[in-house]
């Protein structure tokens, strides 16, 4: 078909057929001249851009119903031969047709048209004159592919997104951790991936509800992402486990500082079905390339990092050491024998006596649990604590502690004449479990034990985490004429002005300030300090971890009431206890 005179004219009866045949195509179609005008706007081309034909037949405007201004589109660009040029206007997007041969083709995204932004396929091929093969023209088809291109990115955000949150799941943060990796390597730069959990979500999952489960954990995604930058990933890769990979950090120092930001950010107080919740987060860190170098054992790693966290300082963070692994797998393997530790017998307590300074005499003790492993030995509460707080254990637990202890404690009064007190030590997921009062209740009742001499132990971080709400419990814990002591005080963030209105009878100044008695002077200003506001507010002092004579010396001339510590005692089995009194 020649079409250097028929296209250009559209005269004869023959090119009115073919005028026809592509006014009436089904495929969008447009047709230029080698002067860039539009010769033919079919009516499917109408249709898809929602331009009339009228509007630009003759005119150079092919452009007008695709771009805000003025630029060549892909028939112009074939039309002046400036395929070079392609690449630059839809870079990245176009490639020579497998169909037609020299012709092109490309996809892109157009947010103006008529009903909103469509993306469209097409091609465009040039037009020779037969006889010269000089290019007097182009034909351009479009073909709207919006409905293909929605489906495939719903296809990839199911495989590349957690729907909960949006983050990116755990294939999209692999490929990501890969591609990282593989340009650290290339250009010498660090990785951190941190291993993040929220503490507790059990908890609050089967205490508030799934719905209320499923916003923290949204709302612990939001805050994630937000103290990040946009380069970083944040994933969340099963139930309350979340993933940041920090991509290029400056130095460890750098990351340490990212760390305490985002501990502290996903901290703040949250509003979930008009509850007041703080959501803590326990963290384990793995670097590139020190502590691996490939996606599978960062993450191994940094798991293992935040099993640490966890078990130690829960609301903390750890970077991944080498002997972490072996300490994992022990983990696991403790986790399971537990449950048969309370009901097998292997469990112990320990009394620790507490001793008047001041009136030169035991006033009271600390029940210490002890874990009789069968392989591993005598195993100290900071093993096994946190493995029972984790799987709910500490309820049974917790109360098998205070019965034993209750009925150890009478039989202290026939060796002893006066009374002593018990000091039970209470965890936070036993304190906020609502059966606490009730099994207290129960003790006291069959037992016949004072209730003022059992005193109750909550750390300050216990108390702190939820200051409201904890008092709301201590004082209903109080008018059932239970002692309360404020344990391992010094070391949460206890202002003064809390101090006053919890309803403690007795605050516990931590070891770590007493080990620096004769040491540090600041410390020992700060433990004068402490001394002086308990007397203040009226409440007992009990210094913790006395292990010397200067120490208690100290204590003493400052007026402190009690000491507790190797000093004095070792914690005692209970019939040691019993012989000591
Ligand atoms: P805690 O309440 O601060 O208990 C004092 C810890 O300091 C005990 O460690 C005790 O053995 C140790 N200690 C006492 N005197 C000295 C001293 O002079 N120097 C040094 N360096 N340490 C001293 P233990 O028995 O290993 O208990 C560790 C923690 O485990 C306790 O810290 C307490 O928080 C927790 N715990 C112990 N028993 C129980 C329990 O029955 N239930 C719960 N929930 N937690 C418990
Ligand atoms: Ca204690
Ligand atoms: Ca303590």
């Amino acid at each position: 078909m020649a079409l250097k005179q028929r296209v250009p004219q559209l005269k004869t009866k023959e090119s009115g057929l073919l005028a026809q045949i592509v006014n009436n195509s089904p495929v969008a179609t447009f047709v230029i001249n080698a002067q860039h005008q539009v010769l033919h706007w079919n009516r499917a081309c109408e249709m898809v851009t929602g331009v009339p034909a009228e509007q630009l037949i003759g005119t150079t405007h092919a452009w007008k119903p695709f771009y805000p201004e003025e630029r060549p589109v892909m028939a112009d660009l074939i039309v002046d031969g400036h395929l070079e040029q392609i690449s630059s206007y839809y870079a990245a997007k176009f490639r020579p047709s497998l169909i037609i041969e020299g012709a092109w083709e490309a996809e892109d995204f157009f947010p103006q048209f008529p009903g909103g932004g469509k993306w469209l396929a097409f091609i465009a091929t040039a037009i020779w004159d037969e006889d010269t093969g000089e290019i007097i023209g182009a034909i351009e088809t479009l073909q709207d592919v919006t409905a293909q291109r929605h489906y495939q990115q719903q296809l990839e955000q199911q495989a590349n997104y957690d729907s909960l949150t949006s983050l990116a799941n755990r294939h999209l943060l692999q490929t990501r951790l890969e591609q990282s990796i593989s340009q650290a390597q290339r250009e010498g730069l660090l990785l951190a991936v941190m291993f993040l959990d929220i503490d507790n979500f059990k908890q609050i999952n089967d205490t508030l509800g799934h719905d209320a489960g499923d916003e923290v954990i949204r709302e612990f995604g939001r805050r994630l992402k937000a103290a990040v930058r946009d380069l970083d990933t944040v994933a969340r890769i099963a139930g309350d486990e979340f993933v940041v990979l920090l991509y290029a950090p400056q130095s460890v120092g750098h990351v340490t500082n990212i760390v305490r930001r985002l501990i502290d950010y996903v901290g703040h107080k949250l509003i979930v079905h008009d509850r007041e919740l703080y959501i803590g987060s326990s963290v384990g860190i793995a670097l590139f390339p020190k502590d691996g170098e490939d996606s599978e054992t960062l993450l191994k790693n940094a798991d293992a990092a935040m099993y640490r966290a966890k078990q130690h300082d829960k609301g903390g963070f750890r970077f991944y050491t080498e002997d972490l692994n072996r300490d994992a797998l022990q983990w696991l393997e403790l986790k399971q024998e537990l449950h048969y530790a309370l009901t097998s017998g292997q469990l112990e307590l320990y009394y620790q006596p507490q001793y008047s300074i001041q009136e030169k005499r035991i006033t009271g003790a600390e029940a210490l649990l002890r874990w009789h492993h069968p392989t591993r030995g005598l195993l100290h509460p900071d093993m096994f604590i946190p493995l029972a707080e984790e799987t709910g254990l500490i309820v049974p637990i917790g109360n098998w502690v205070i019965n034993t202890a209750i009925v150890d404690a009478q039989q202290w009064k026939g060796a002893y004449g006066s009374e002593l007190r018990l000091s039970v030590n209470i965890s936070a997921r036993q304190f906020r479990y609502r059966e606490l009062v009730g099994l207290l209740d129960q003790v006291i009742a069959q037992t016949g034990f004072h209730p003022l001499n059992l005193e109750l132990e909550l750390t300050e971080s216990l108390v702190m985490n939820n200051p409201e709400k904890a008092n709301e419990l201590l004082l209903h814990l109080k008018s059932k004429g239970f002692s309360l002591a404020m344990d391992d005080f010094g070391t949460g963030y206890s202002s003064l002005a809390y101090l006053r209105l919890f309803p403690f009878d007795m605050i516990k100044i931590d070891q770590s300030f007493i080990r620096e008695l004769g040491v540090n002077k600041e410390e020992e200003a700060i433990v004068r300090a402490m001394l002086q506001l308990a007397k203040a507010l009226h409440l007992r002092v009990v210094a913790e971890g006395v292990e010397t004579q200067e120490q208690r010396q100290f204590l003493e001339q400052e007026g402190c009431d009690e000491i507790q510590g190797f000093w004095f005692s070792h914690p005692l089995r209970a019939e040691d206890f019993v012989k000591l009194l």
